[in-house]
């Protein structure tokens, strides 16, 4: 069976999620040291306390993905990239697709 569709460029999905990543950190308000910036003056309202932090946890989550896209552009560097790091098997297209800085297949995704 021919295969004339072009090859996927896993690089530039990769690159796009990261500048999603990227925005919605900014949009959190979230400096390139991974700390909110916040207004001192509104500092010790509880409301605030709790709006910052749930921000925090939300922005930990967005750097953890920005680790995960920036492990995906290494590999794909060097090598492994596609590869289940764990039983070292191909991940499929459609997967890598959707989730392009994933590290398992869909058999190991969910022990991780
Ligand atoms: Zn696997």
């Amino acid at each position: 069976m021919p295969n004339d569709a072009p090859p996927v460029d896993y690089r530039r999905l990769l690159e796009e999620e990261r500048s999603r990543l990227l925005a919605e950190l900014a949009e959190l308000g979230v400096g390139e040291d991974g700390k909110l910036a916040y207004d001192p003056n509104f500092a010790d309202s509880s409301q605030v306390t709790a709006e910052r932090s749930e921000a925090e946890v939300l922005a930990g989550r967005l750097r953890e993905s920005l680790d995960e896209v920036a492990h995906a552009l290494t590999k794909l560097s060097t090598s492994g990239y596609g590869l289940c790091e764990e039983c070292g098997g191909p991940i499929g297209e459609a997967r890598l697709e959707a989730m392009p800085a994933t590290r398992f297949c869909i058999v190991h995704a969910t022990n991780h």
